[in-house]
């Protein structure tokens, strides 16, 4: 089959030129640790497993961040090289598996727990909490916290992977593939709106408007009873997006500060050779994006006692408002309570909005990934929320 092959550790590549002082770039030139491949389909004979052939499969800001070394080398020790990427999937059954027939459309919950890993369940499994599994590196498939970081499974960008049958969600019909490719993205918005803590009326501040930031909007709207969600965009399209999922109001990034400090009656200190922060703020800012200016903006525009979410894979950032401001800081890592988590998400995913988003989704051949990745990365310039690879198609 064809297939995407992550090969090598990025940070060995880029490390040097970040160290010059140079941004890491993604990497889809002659370094790149990505490469088209032929190899068997993956295959693990144990019970529950089961062969799928992809339909799509999306390229997430994490994987962005893998292949352009952003990644911290903390996850180094979770993911199996070589590996197939890939962990947003919708595929179909080629083989029956337990009560699902073969030709089943399933999305993927690529968390790879206990459960796939067919060790007893660790206490956090047994509570349901399958993305908090400290068993993620030992049992029957090699080390790696989800399928498309795990040598064993192969991963969404190819033409088949095995998944086991406790991370399958069957796709209600009518809806297109597209629209199923959004329902993980939303089951981990799910997740963050419930990690945001929100209470009735709060004034929540989501930095960011790429697919991670509206889909939590719309969670928090349609889950939670938060007043005012004040999103952060850089994009006109991201803007007309925010506002259709459940924003009340959209600003950029410049703006973020002011607009807070005028609505809420906080005052904004300028500390020397420092970025400005204020004293009072909104209740909970998630951050969607994961670099140091956006979590730095969430951790300077929260009141005191209020929560940061962490929701896109973080950067470095300056801890100093966490401690002077006694802030909850939460991480939110996929999702947990399968089942509930991609109904709620099933659901969400007909609402209008998103449906009218998945119409948007750009797709591409395997073979061209380089396009596909550098469309990813600009994705918010160029107006698309979410790119994916679809390995049916040959151009
Ligand atoms: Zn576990």
């Amino acid at each position: 089959m064809l297939a995407l092959e992550m090969f090598r550790s990025v940070p060995k590549t880029v490390l040097g030129k970040a160290a010059g002082g140079r941004v890491p770039m993604l990497l889809t030139g002659v370094a790149a640790p990505l490469r088209l491949v032929t190899i068997p389909p993956p295959k693990v004979e144990r019970p529950g497993w089961v062969r799928l052939r992809v339909l799509l499969s999306g390229i997430c800001g994490s994987d962005l961040g893998m292949l352009s070394g952003k990644t911290s080398l903390y996850f180094s020790a979770v993911v199996s090289l070589p590996f197939v990427p890939g962990h947003e999937v919708v595929a179909e059954l080629l083989e029956d598996c337990d009560d699902l027939p073969a030709g089943t459309r399933v999305v993927v919950d690529p968390v790879l727990t206990c459960a796939a890993r067919g060790v007893d369940p660790c206490p956090a499994c047994e509570r349901g909490e399958t993305n908090r599994c400290s068993r993620i590196t030992v049992g029957d498939i090699s080390a790696g916290l989800q399928t498309g970081f795990c040598h064993d499974t192969g991963g969404g960008w190819s033409q088949q992977l095995v998944a086991h049958r406790s991370q399958l969600h069957p796709v209600p019909h009518g809806y297109a593939d597209e629209q199923a490719l959004l329902i993980e993205p939303v089951a981990c918005a799910v997740h963050t709106a419930l990690r945001a803590g929100v209470s009735a009326g709060d004034r929540v501040l989501v930095s960011g408007a790429g697919a991670v930031g509206l889909l939590a909007t719309l969670a928090l709207r349609e889950l939670t009873d938060a007043g005012e969600i004040l999103v952060v965009a850089k994009h006109a399209r991201q803007r007309e997006l925010a506002l259709e999922f459940g924003a009340t109001e959209v600003v950029a990034p410049k703006e973020t500060l002011r607009r807070i400090r005028r609505a809420t009656g906080a005052f904004q200190l300028e500390p020397e050779f420092s970025a400005p922060y204020l004293l009072g703020g909104v209740d909970v800012a998630i951050d969607a994006v994961g670099s140091s200016q956006s979590l730095e903006t969430c951790l300077h525009a929260t009141r005191a006692g209020g929560r940061v979410v962490l929701s896109g894979m973080p950067a470095k950032a300056d801890l100093s408002a966490a401690w002077f401001r006694e802030l909850e800081v939460v991480g939110t890592y996929a999702s947990a309570h399968g089942e509930e988590a991609f109904a709620k998400a099933t659901g969400l995913v007909g609402h209008d909005a998103v449906a009218r988003l998945a119409k948007g989704v750009a797709t591409y051949p395997l073979h061209r990934w380089r396009e596909a990745l550098d469309h990813a990365h600009s994705a918010g310039r160029l107006g698309t929320v979410k790119v994916a690879f679809d390995p049916r198609r040959n151009q």
